[in-house]
């Protein structure tokens, strides 16, 4: 169920009149809106960064949007801009303070490619010196032909 919510009224962080989007029934509507308990690292009107529970290497946050759009393609494109912009702020900051060696930026959309949790989210994950390997696949040789095909495919 979809909920319509002032937020300003329960958060006096928030601009009055700001509606915010949430399903009760989802944990990161619950997590972003602070109505459950989260290790924040950041937070503003419309994002909240949490430590996941669950870590793949020492850092690794997600950014919620406080809003519910299932994945890529429920969310705005100015929304997404948004994340895009936060996820460089907190690449930077995870850099300069946990002294991260690489960064890998994740998002993941359907079940297909390992979404679990059904609300967008972008994971930033801080890689080190010879830590283990991580977001990696078997790259694949095709024929030209078979190239073409799918890039008239993508084109439409
Ligand atoms: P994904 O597979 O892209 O949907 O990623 C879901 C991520 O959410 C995983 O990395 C989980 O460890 C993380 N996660 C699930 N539940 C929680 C929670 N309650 N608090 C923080 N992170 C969570
Ligand atoms: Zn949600």
């Amino acid at each position: 169920m979809c909920l319509l919510r002032q937020t300003g009224e329960k958060n006096g962080l928030l601009g009055k009149g700001v509606l915010i989007m949430k399903r009760d029934d989802c944990i990161f509507c619950r997590l972003a809106n602070g109505d459950v308990p989260a290790r924040s690292v950041y937070e503003d009107e419309e994002f909240n960064v949490i430590m996941d529970a669950n870590p793949a290497s020492k850092g690794h946050v997600l950014i919620l949007p406080k809003d519910h759009y299932a994945d890529i393609h429920e969310i705005p494109g100015e929304t997404v801009e948004k994340v895009m912009g936060l996820a460089k702020t907190m690449a930077d900051r995870l850099a300069r303070n946990l002294g991260a060696d690489g960064i890998n930026i994740v998002q993941n959309n359907g079940k297909a490619a390992g979404q679990t949790v059904f609300h967008f989210h972008l994971h930033i994950i801080p890689r080190y010196e010879g830590g283990p390997a991580m977001v990696t696949w078997e790259p694949q040789e095709l024929p030209a032909e078979e190239m073409d095909a799918i890039q008239e495919q993508i084109l439409g």
